[in-house]
């Protein structure tokens, strides 16, 4: 039996996101890039038998160890990371999503305060340079951490668990940005409501 590779659904419009995200960028990062990301990566899975009864995020996690060549690896890691990134993005921007309360607390008690973790995160964003995400997650020992991770590598390939997600490639914000990355950073907390 194989494994179906699909797109997030959608619970919200491309408008929705408004005035925070614009209505056209989400629709061409939704239906163009996220489906590019997802249509590459089923062509290097097509090759391999092993792979057919994996989940795209099993193979994440066990990427270096697939019996793959080093150059589909490579395509795995960037269109499977592609995929499972946006998927966890559009779940986390989703506006109706409600913060649990247990991760506010777990984030004042890691890093002192919602307002002390937001700059630290902001910070990270702000200094990634070129393309790539800035992460929260949870370590292995169930310990909250801010990183940048460059392109399209995932928290799930170091085992870890995603909590936020930031889409720092250009597409994500460059037709209402253009330049000012930063000003779409710290416009993405209108969207993720933490206090
Ligand atoms: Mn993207």
């Amino acid at each position: 039996m194989s494994t179906s590779h699909e797109l997030y659904q959608l619970p919200y419009s491309f408008d929705a996101l408004e005035p925070y995200i614009d209505a056209q960028t989400m629709e061409i990062h939704y239906t163009k890039h996220h489906q590019a990301y997802l249509d590459n990566f089923k062509k290097v899975t097509k090759k391999y038998e092993e792979l057919q009864n994996k989940t795209a995020e099993e193979m994440l996690r066990d990427l270096n160890n697939l019996n793959v060549n080093e150059e589909d690896r490579t395509s795995l890691k960037n269109h499977g990371g592609g995929f499972i990134n946006h998927n966890i993005y559009w779940s986390i921007i989703n506006p109706e999503k409600q913060i649990d309360e247990n991760l506010i607390k777990n984030i004042e008690s890691t890093f002192g305060s919602v307002e002390t973790f937001k700059d630290l995160f902001n910070t990270t964003a702000t200094k990634h340079f070129g393309s790539g995400w800035t992460w929260l997650v949870r370590d292995e020992e169930k310990q909250l951490k801010v990183y940048s991770l460059p392109n399209q590598d995932s928290p799930i390939t170091l085992r870890h668990e995603p909590i936020l997600a930031l889409d720092l490639w250009e597409h994500a914000y460059y037709l209402k940005y253009k330049n000012k990355r930063t000003e779409y950073i710290e416009n993405w907390w209108g969207i993720i409501k933490l206090i």
